[in-house]
């Protein structure tokens, strides 16, 4: 099934705005049911929308400490999150690597998510291109630290998003091509099967994340070989995130 995650970072501001959205987003998972469609809130808002929302659009977080001692001042736990039904939990994603989480924090996360039942959206990306292609060895450690952290058999549970970070948000030097897409899910698939095998490989979602709006959305799916999508910015307008919707739909 193709997936369609929308990534809201730290909006909406209001309580209220957040809730009218999540619903204005849910009307949208009814619609186009052959799709999955969920929302990763921020820890603040999840509470009251998960209990207002509670099937076809699944809801979920953007971060979790990667322990589980209980003396980490400020930081929300795996069990937390389960206690407020998140189905999903972004770790590793640009942003928070630039404030410091580490390829092995991102590895404890996604295990200490899938202990609890939920799907640990794993961002993977390399801040810029090189001519020698040594920026896949970025790509390579991201994933290779995630898929040899967790049990194999968890491995079906596993979301990868492919994110470049060049390409994503409104700072984005360009966009993604699907051939560039289509080249790192394969180049992702193959470091896991060199890891664990090529059956295992075949297991783990993998998806596309940076600057994807209702227009070049299905060609990612269609000649990028995406199996659905990371959302920031277009997830925030529902409008456009209906048309997003609408598009992959029809290739599902
Ligand atoms: C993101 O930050 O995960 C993202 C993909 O953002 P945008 O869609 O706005 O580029």
């Amino acid at each position: 099934m193709i997936l369609l995650i929308g990534n809201w970072k730290m909006a909406p501001e209001k309580a209220s705005d957040a809730l009218s959205l999540a619903k204005k987003t849910l009307a949208i998972a009814r619609t186009y049911k052959k799709i999955g469609v969920a929302i990763c809130v921020p820890t603040m808002h999840l509470p009251f929308i998960t209990k207002q929302i509670k099937k076809t659009l699944a809801v979920g977080a953007q971060g979790v400490a990667a322990m589980s001692e209980i003396a980490q001042t400020g930081l929300v736990s795996a069990g937390m999150l389960k206690s407020y039904s998140a189905q999903y939990c972004i770790v590793g994603h640009s942003e928070s690597r630039a404030r410091g989480e580490t390829d092995e924090q991102v590895a404890l996360s996604a295990g200490l998510l899938l202990q609890k039942k939920i799907i640990p959206v794993v961002c993977v990306g390399e801040k810029e291109r090189d001519a020698h292609g040594w920026y896949l060895s970025t790509v390579k450690e991201q994933v290779e630290k995630v898929v040899t952290t967790i049990p194999k058999a968890q491995l079906k549970q596993l979301v990868i998003a492919y994110e470049p970070v060049w390409a994503i948000g409104k700072n984005a030097v360009r966009e993604a091509t699907p051939v560039e897409c289509r080249e790192m899910v394969i180049f992702i698939r193959k470091v896991i099967a060199d890891a664990l095998g090529e059956k295992e490989s075949q297991k783990v979602t993998i998806l596309y994340g940076g600057s994807v709006n209702e227009q070049n959305a299905a060609a990612f799916v269609s000649e990028g070989g995406a199996q659905g999508f990371l959302v920031g910015r277009v997830s925030l307008d529902a409008r456009r995130f209906a048309m997003l919707a609408k598009n992959i739909a029809l290739l599902a």
